[in-house]
């Protein structure tokens, strides 16, 4: 038996990001860039208005106020997209809108709010009263001010959220070099086992786990296959494992306990390399991992808890590791927990938690029965509550700590 930080090591020892691939920019969105993205603009294009207003010489209106406001005469009138037709001289002012190009001769723009036009209907034509002085530069932003044309705007290694697409898409990337998505394959194993839609019979069981682990392999960024269900014989289950090259990473669940059917180890020492077979911790002790023709393969626990959690402790830091991340784990808070617990010495527990703020604490509490059978407890946590190996009675008020499944690896702690 080894601990769970050993099993992590051994699992990620080797692991980097898959390929880059070119895919249309919306598909870029949560995958890592594996190019820096450089600007062929600037941003802003040009020296644009950042008001609706009047485009002024500063200086003429210097003296403006309420009580006295200053008259310009009104010679364009510049919405956004449209270029300015006339040059603003002393005494005069242009009609503009946030966006629009600034005419040559103005430097500042004074908010349509702190205006009263006259004899005009808003083009151009008639007079204006400024009301307000403006100082020179104000409202007016300047080429090239948040982005010049060379500059790196987002770097190989970040992730693409949404105003990552933005940027994107105004740097012109209509195509986006990322890394490519895992695809991992999912076997069930179990004679046991029926598809989901059929009622089980007597003794038999659906097959959830091929659900919740293509569910949480979506959810990782990866592209989960459902390769079906192997029966407990050698034959069967090779036949299914044996597919392993054909994806980035294989999955099983069952077939890995002490039971007289459980044929995945063999299996496995048949025909890939084994490199462990048993983890210090519950649930998820009984995890086999090794590999089957070049592929990362996880033998995980047919109980749909411990599957689930064995996802989240080892297999989906290693597709974050395919996909380019950095960075690989679940932010820890500490919690006050809840409810007096206990656990056996020796192995360490991952309990299925529920994280809530109290008077400003984190208080945690447990998701009701913890038997590693029943997914009810999975589908109520928002964390998993880490339980020292040597711990056996936590009485309520101690500070635990827990992995949060609420947030996202590298999400502020
Ligand atoms: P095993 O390790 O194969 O003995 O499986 C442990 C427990 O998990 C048994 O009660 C199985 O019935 C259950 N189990 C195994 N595979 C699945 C599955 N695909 N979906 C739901 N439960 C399963
Ligand atoms: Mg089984």
């Amino acid at each position: 038996m080894i601990t769970p930080e050993e099993a992590l090591q051994r699992i990620l020892a080797g692991i980097g990001p898959l390929r880059p691939e070119r895919v249309p920019l919306i598909e870029s969105l949560g995958r890592v860039l594996a190019e820096d993205v450089i600007s062929d603009i600037d941003v802003a294009p040009f020296d644009n208005s950042a008001m609706d207003g009047y485009a002024v010489r500063a200086e003429d209106v210097r003296d403006a106020s309420q009580d006295a406001p200053v008259v310009l005469r009104v010679v364009d009138y510049v919405p956004a997209g449209k270029m300015p037709e006339r040059e603003v001289g002393t005494g005069e002012a242009s009609r503009i809108m946030t966006g629009a190009p600034m005419p040559e001769g103005a430097d500042a723009v004074v908010k349509v709010e702190v205006t009263r036009g006259l004899e005009n209907d808003g083009g151009s034509g008639g007079t204006v009263e400024i009301q307000r002085p403006v100082r020179p530069s104000e409202n007016v932003r300047y080429r090239g001010e948040d982005v010049r044309v060379g500059d790196v705007v987002m770097k190989a290694g970040e992730s693409v959220g949404a105003a990552g697409i933005g940027l994107l898409a105004a740097m012109g990337y209509h195509h986006v070099t990322v890394h490519r998505k895992p695809r991992v394959g999912i076997v069930s194993t179990g004679d046991e086992l029926v598809e989901v839609a059929e009622r089980p019979g007597p003794g038999r069981i659906r097959n959830s786990n091929a659900w919740s682990l293509s569910a949480q392999v979506l959810e990782a960024g990866g592209e989960p296959v459902v390769l079906g269900i192997a029966r407990d014989t050698e034959e069967e289950t090779k036949a299914l494992l044996g597919r392993a090259p054909e994806f980035d990473l294989m999955l099983s669940t069952g077939g890995v306990s002490m039971g007289d059917f459980d044929v995945v180890k063999s299996v496995l020492t048949g025909m890939g390399e084994m490199d462990f077979w048993k983890i210090a911790q519950r649930p998820g002790s009984p995890l086999t991992f090794g590999r089957i023709g070049g592929a990362p393969f996880f033998g995980l626990p047919g109980n749909p808890t411990a599957t689930m959690v064995s996802f989240e402790l080892y297999v989906r830091p290693m597709m974050r590791l395919m996909e380019g991340h950095a960075a690989i784990s679940r932010p820890h808070v500490i919690a006050v927990l809840a409810v007096d617990v206990r656990k056996k010495p020796g192995k360490r527990y991952y309990w299925r938690g529920r994280l809530r703020r109290e008077e400003g604490r984190l208080v945690v509490e447990t998701t009701g029965n913890q038997s590693s059978a029943l997914l009810t407890s999975m589908h109520l946590a928002n964390c998993l509550m880490v339980l020292p190996e040597e711990a056996t009675a936590i009485p309520a008020g101690s500070l635990v700590d827990c992995m949060r499944l609420d947030m996202e690896e590298g999400a502020a702690e």
